[in-house]
């Protein structure tokens, strides 16, 4: 396709996953005209759904769950657009990896026990976590205790051994694909905080249920990026120059398109704003959260079977690890496809030291570790293996969502949502609630197009 010169709109929108087509849905719903810049060849971000091999359904390679009564957002779209939904149920037993791979079998949704009483200190941790959640204020984002230190000093600092940080470590690893020493104390507490806290998120048990959509997480993108007026989302269009002057922005594409508008609306994680040159350069307190702000390692990987030899054994294919490669492993099988899948997450210092390995290495670790958790050789012949690398894809950088080191928060942290001259900041990061998830994204959208109509009108 030949560039484009001068088109005009009113706002754009740089980004088509679900935070920048939510913030076009509502802009248009009031009538402002918008475009959505999207440098994939797809919509969806971290939404991405593929058809199944060797059965009929699809696989989940970014997000995959929501839930009916915490999520109302993602929940009401999907119902919206007319998606199937399946509940998601865990029957069977759950396994922890411990330390040189000692297997303790144990209830799903309940403490594991560990060496030398040490999960009575990771309860009394979770309660010390509940504490600072509830010293949390998520709208003023001004005060943040604990943000000098990292949440391992944290864990230490309240008497947690080698046990329980390996536990805390496995949280790190799956919500944000790094380790406790890397990000600090009291961006984790916000960040459980926006969840409802840690242990509620994770228990279906306290609130509502979750489910999955039946066409894949994606097709939430898909239905809204259809919702738009013909001609609104421009795929292959990777934004390189934003150029702010008194009267609006000029926006340039890698391929030499160039597009104009009122205000602009970046709709991606912060580390992501570096692969764009912003005239008159970022604030100098943005400039720094861009350069402070980390992306973790985090790496799906879906093993197909013929059937669910897992559960034969009583297992409910959940399942976590304190030496990896997979911090965590779910059952996210098909059943009415006959599509028996084992679906794990290799996130952090583990993951990275796995992504070094060949590729045939990489799946030998992987289905070797099931093999051990699971207890028997089957696990070696699935029927299709998938590893969605997100660390490499260039428009991502890592997922779910960064996270700061420590300092970060105290001394740039309230620049993270806020607007300079025509841009505005969305992405599931910038959320109040749920960040770094699907419900997340959808907010933040809301509350961009917000902000922008108050200025339009
Ligand atoms: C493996 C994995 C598992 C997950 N599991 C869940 C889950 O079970 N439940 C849940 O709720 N959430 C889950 N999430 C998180 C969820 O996917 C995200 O929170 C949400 O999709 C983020 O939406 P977003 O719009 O903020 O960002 P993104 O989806 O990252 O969208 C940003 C878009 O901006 C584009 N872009 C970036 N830079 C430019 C540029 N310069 N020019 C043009 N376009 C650009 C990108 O290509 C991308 O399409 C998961 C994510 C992953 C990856």
């Amino acid at each position: 396709m030949s560039p484009e010169r001068g088109l005009a709109t009113e706002v754009i929108v740089v980004g088509a996953g679900l935070s920048g087509l939510q913030a076009a849905r509502s802009l248009v719903d009031v009538g402002i005209g918008t475009v959505v810049l999207e440098a994939r060849s797809r919509v969806g971000g971290k939404t991405l759904s593929i058809p199944n091999k060797n059965a009929a359904g699809v696989a989940d390679l970014g997000a995959e769950w929501l839930n009916d009564a915490t999520q109302p957002r993602v929940y009401q779209l999907a119902a919206r657009l007319g998606l199937e939904c399946t509940d998601v149920k865990v029957q069977g037993d759950s396994i922890l990896q411990g330390f040189d791979g000692a297997l303790i079998r144990h209830n799903y949704g309940e403490q594991a026990p560990l060496p030398n009483g040490e999960d009575e200190v990771v309860k009394r941790i979770k309660e010390t976590f509940e504490e600072e959640y509830s010293k949390v204020r998520l709208e003023t984002f001004d005060d943040f205790p604990h943000d000098g230190i990292t949440l391992e000093e944290f864990v230490r600092s309240r008497g947690g051994g080698s046990a329980t940080l390996a536990t805390v470590a496995v949280w790190t690893r799956v919500m944000l694909g790094c380790e406790p020493s890397d990000l600090s104390a009291a961006y984790f507490f916000i960040y459980c905080k926006s969840q409802g806290g840690l242990m509620k998120m994770r228990s279906a048990k306290v609130q509502g249920k979750y489910v999955t959509i039946k066409t894949g997480a994606q097709s939430l993108s898909e239905g809204l990026a259809k919702s738009l007026p013909s001609g609104a989302v421009r795929l292959n269009s990777a934004v390189e120059l934003v150029t702010q002057k008194e009267s609006g922005v000029e926006v340039r594409t890698t391929d030499g398109s160039v597009f104009t508008g009122r205000k602009i609306i970046l709709a991606f994680s912060t580390p992501l704003y570096s692969k764009i040159a912003f005239v008159p350069p970022l604030p100098a307190a943005k400039a720094s959260l861009v350069g402070s702000t980390k992306l973790g390692y985090y790496t799906k990987v879906l093993a197909t079977y013929s059937k669910p030899w897992w559960r034969e054994k009583g297992f409910s294919g959940a399942s976590q690890s304190f030496v990896g490669p997979a911090a965590a492993t779910r059952d996210t099988s098909e059943d009415s496809h006959s599509s028996f899948r084992l679906t794990s997450f290799i996130a952090g210092g583990p993951g990275e030291q796995w992504a070094q390995l060949a590729p045939a290495e990489r799946r030998e670790g992987v289905l070797a570790q099931f093999c051990h958790m699971f207890g028997s050789n089957d696990a070696y012949q699935p029927t299709e293996y998938i590893e969605q690398q997100w660390s490499s894809e260039e428009w991502s950088l890592g997922c779910p969502c960064p996270y700061t080191p420590p300092g970060v928060l105290t001394r740039v942290g309230d620049c993270l949502i806020e607007p300079f001259g025509h841009v505005h900041c969305i992405g599931t990061e910038t959320a109040v609630d749920w960040k770094g998830y699907m419900e997340g994204a959808l907010e933040s959208g809301v509350r961009g197009a917000d902000e922008v109509f108050k200025l339009l009108r």
